[in-house]
């Protein structure tokens, strides 16, 4: 593996220099008025991401499953139930942590590849006149399988049951870099990490909770310690943490919001989907198909690639990182050997992106597949140059 090159997995992702400096701080107290001046603005820049006037931004030295873990612990109380979507390795493992805290849980299945099945849950909770659920977990961007599933139909599906389960939305892979609407959604718990759309290293995990969550936190819970949003909110209230912060991470975590900011979210949001299209583009042109079942699927942080029956996908990702020093991601689960995975997000630009795409191609002829080198990289390119053509236009 060479460290010059860019890593094309879908978390951690590349880091911008200006962010790995931010987090290569000299030790510094963090119980001296220097730390509030990190963490204030660090909570700030994730709730301004999150599109939230409201949410209570809790930020842990974890990763995105400790997010997860802050959402079911600080909410919901023994023996309760929730109503998850399972549609790959993410939502499934996310499922598995509630069963192992002892929740029941109804889960929805979908095919992997396919989105969240909306018509289902509210079948369910139109059924559940006893309110039984007391959330539900829906996985955005589905990590395994490169599906982006739709987050406000699933609160248009609740609303229309007339539900009051809390609303749980998995962002780890969506949130920085896809539209995601806190508020606008009536999301109630999300969750995610540094290492994907924030660019950071790994080792912070984010759980953002809705006033109503909050409500929830006071009267439910599970058995927790080290995740517990009331000691938490007691140390922040006080510029500090229960026990030792990630200073440095907070340090990046701070100006990586700010970064995100000052591109602008739309900006930062198009700039992913101009990629992403541009990857597609090239799916296409090798004649192979996405795990993703259709365009309105199609996340743009991650495309999952089908190999032809009989091929073992997992041979691009060892022979690309052997022969060419780059990183792909391997299936997961069901869909492992039967995909590989290019991650696109963070801080790619085109041109990365096309040393990624120019790389499958070497590995898929090497490996003996039926694609002609530089196929994918020229219809890539067309997107790339149109799109570049048409934003030098408009701001002309
Ligand atoms: C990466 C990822 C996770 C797990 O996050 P960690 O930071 O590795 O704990 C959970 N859900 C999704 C959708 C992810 O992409």
């Amino acid at each position: 593996m060479s460290l010059q090159n860019p890593v094309f997995i879908p978390g951690p992702t590349n880091m911008p220099e200006s962010l790995r400096r931010a987090c290569d701080l000299p030790t510094l107290d963090h119980r001296s008025s220097l730390f509030k001046d990190i963490l204030h603005p660090a909570r700030d820049g994730v709730k301004r991401v999150l599109k939230s006037a409201t949410a209570e931004v809790f930020i842990f030295p974890s990763t995105g499953t400790g997010g997860w873990e802050t959402g079911i612990t600080n909410t919901l109380s023994p023996g309760d139930t929730v109503l998850a979507a399972r549609n790959g390795m993410f939502s499934q493992k996310w499922i598995d942590m509630c069963q192992r805290h002892g929740l029941t849980v109804e889960i929805v299945d979908s095919a992997w590849g396919e989105g969240i099945d909306i018509a289902r849950f509210e079948e369910i909770l139109t059924a559940d006149s006893a309110h039984k659920f007391k959330a539900v977990l829906a996985t955005h961007s589905e990590t395994a399988t490169g599906v982006r599933s739709d987050i406000a139909g699933v609160r248009r599906a609740m609303d229309a049951a007339g539900h009051p389960a809390l609303l749980f939305v998995d962002g780890v892979s969506s949130i920085g870099s896809m539209p995601f609407e806190f508020d606008g959604w009536g999301v109630d718990v999300a969750v995610t990490g540094s290492q994907k759309g924030f660019m950071l290293p790994a080792g912070l995990g984010i759980a953002a909770f809705s006033p109503k969550a909050m409500g929830a936190a006071k009267t439910g819970g599970l058995p927790r310690t080290y995740f517990d949003i009331h000691d938490m909110a007691k140390g922040y209230a006080a510029n500090a943490y229960p026990y030792t912060p990630a200073v440095g991470l907070l340090n990046g975590l701070k100006l990586a919001s700010a970064m995100l900011l000052e591109e602008g979210l739309d900006n930062v949001f198009a700039r992913h989907t101009r990629i992403a299209t541009g990857i597609r583009a090239a799916v296409e042109a090798w004649g192979l198909d996405l795990c993703a079942a259709r365009p309105a699927l199609y996340s743009d942080t991650v495309s999952a690639i089908r190999t032809p029956e009989g091929f073992d996908a997992a041979r691009i990702v060892s022979h690309a990182s052997e022969r060419y020093g780059v990183a792909f991601g391997a299936g997961l689960g069901q869909v492992a050997g039967k995909v590989f995975r290019i991650g696109h997000l963070g801080m790619l630009t085109d041109v990365m992106a096309l040393s990624g795409i120019a790389t499958a191609e070497m590995v898929m002829v090497d490996l003996g597949l039926d694609i002609r080198l530089g196929s994918g990289v020229a219809a890539a390119q067309e997107v790339y140059r149109n799109t570049a053509a048409q934003m030098a236009l408009a701001a002309e």
